[in-house]
């Protein structure tokens, strides 16, 4: 286990005694403190202001009651959240994740780690996550609707598009979101498009948005390679997850001369050696919303492992797109063992802090999500640009803006990662980079 300094290290006691329990939003308070101690010894007025006291604590959680009628009549309850975290950059801006995992401190990691997230991006967009513990699986289409109608009629006071944008996250797509973005509308009596992003094209949504987390992760790990002169051109790659952002990040990835040797499921891995039929992929999960068995049984060159880890397979690149510390220190080891060279995050924190240390240890190029999975964020932002301008962009030139906004992000990570004496390292350069610029807009707002 790593130590802090010793000034951060007194900050941390007390978010630990406040976040009482709080263990995924803990470890991500940790992890950007970790990289911190060469900023805060560069810029003294952060301690004299109290930036980091103020930047744990949200701005505003609301947790509320979601009361729904199921298909058998009868009454469920779940538990909604927002957690408004920081506004100085921008309105709160960050997903909506339905998943029985979710509570308070899933949700406030994912707030924190999104604050940091979205600065880096270079746009106006602060830093927002909500969610419920309702489950979605196997629930029939008006269940969706009635939770989802449920869950706006008390989020609505909370959003808006100058106070708090939500999107879609795990559990949360399209489908949702139409629900969600409907009830807006009817409640409020306003076609106020940017309230949400995330949306369909026939009504508001950018195109790339839904491809965006995926082909960012993608452009960010093959602009890691260039910066080596290498590429991805003819690497093995394997991707953890088969939702949104796995089937996106392995299109990309085909698309760049990788061969997607792998994907997982919450029940199990496939291995197909020919490279994954993507297009048969997206059929499976997002037209029949089946699991990733259903694909192995139509594809001759793939096989099926139930249970296991993906981590397993042989490859030279990793995405982990799943959830979060999904990769832990012996998935880690296994994959050095077998050669992989570069690690993105495609989830939010899906690689425990023990593997990043052992994959920073072995000289593998490792991605942190705050880094490499914003292009989802970033289109969000150019959603958000769209709808204020009553405009509909082209997919190649939304496709060039995300990969601009991707490039920018690697040069902001490598300067700030060489600035604070940690050449090469990308958590420190994504920590560091975007920390700064937080810090700075605290101070300059005054407390608030
Ligand atoms: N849930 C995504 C994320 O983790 C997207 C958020 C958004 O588009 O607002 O960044």
């Amino acid at each position: 286990m790593a130590t802090l300094d010793p000034h951060l290290q007194s900050i941390y006691e007390v978010v630990l005694r406040r976040n009482h329990g709080e263990q995924e939003f803990h470890q991500a308070v940790f992890e950007v403190f970790e990289s911190l101690a060469p900023v805060v010894r560069k810029h003294p007025e952060y301690a004299d202001n109290q930036v980091l006291e103020r930047l744990c604590e949200p701005e505003r959680q609301v947790i509320f009651r979601v009361p729904w009628v199921n298909d058998a009549g009868e009454v469920e309850i779940n538990r909604g959240f927002r957690v408004e975290y920081s506004s100085v950059l921008g309105p709160f801006k960050g997903g909506l994740r339905f998943h029985p995992s979710v509570n308070l401190g899933i949700i406030k990691f994912l707030g924190f780690e999104q604050i940091f997230k979205n600065a880096l991006t270079g746009l106006p967009i602060g830093g927002g996550k909500g969610g419920s513990d309702f489950d979605p699986k196997g629930r029939s289409e008006r269940e969706i609707m009635a939770f989802c109608q449920s869950f706006m009629t008390e989020l609505y006071r909370h959003i808006g598009e100058y106070t708090d944008v939500p999107a879609g996250d795990i559990g949360v797509g399209g489908r949702e979101i139409g629900y969600l973005f409907g009830q807006y509308k009817r409640i409020t009596n306003r076609y106020e498009s940017s309230v949400l992003t995330g949306k369909g094209l026939g009504w508001g949504g950018s195109r790339v948005r839904k491809e965006a987390t995926g082909y960012g992760t993608v452009f960010f790990a093959d602009e890691m390679l260039r910066a080596r002169g290498d590429s991805l051109d003819g690497k093995r790659v394997a991707v953890s997850g088969s939702g949104n952002v796995a089937i996106y990040a392995a299109e990309k990835a085909q698309e760049l001369g990788g061969t997607v040797v792998a994907c997982s499921d919450s029940g199990g891995f496939v291995i197909d050696s020919a490279g994954l039929d993507v297009t048969l992929l997206k059929h499976v999960k997002e037209v029949r919303r089946e699991r990733i068995s259903a694909y192995a049984a139509q594809r001759g060159s793939a096989t099926y492992v139930a249970g296991g880890s993906v981590w397993d397979v042989d490859c030279d690149v990793a995405l982990p797109c799943a959830t979060q510390n999904e990769l832990g220190e012996d998935a880690a080891i296994r994959l050095i063992k077998n050669g992989v060279t570069l690690v993105a995050e495609g989830a939010n924190m899906p690689a425990t802090p023990s593997a990043i240390r052992a994959l920073l240890g072995a000289g593998v190029l490792f991605a942190p999500g705050k880094a490499a999975n914003a292009g989802g964020v970033a289109t969000s932002a150019l959603e958000m640009q769209q709808n204020a301008s009553r405009d509909s962009w082209t997919s190649e030139y939304t496709e060039a803006r995300l990969g601009t906004i991707m490039r920018g992000i690697h040069e902001r990570c490598a300067g700030a990662a060489d600035e604070f004496g940690s050449p090469g390292n990308y958590v420190v350069g994504a920590n560091t980079s975007s920390f700064v610029q937080i810090a700075d807009a605290i101070i300059a707002l005054g407390v608030i």
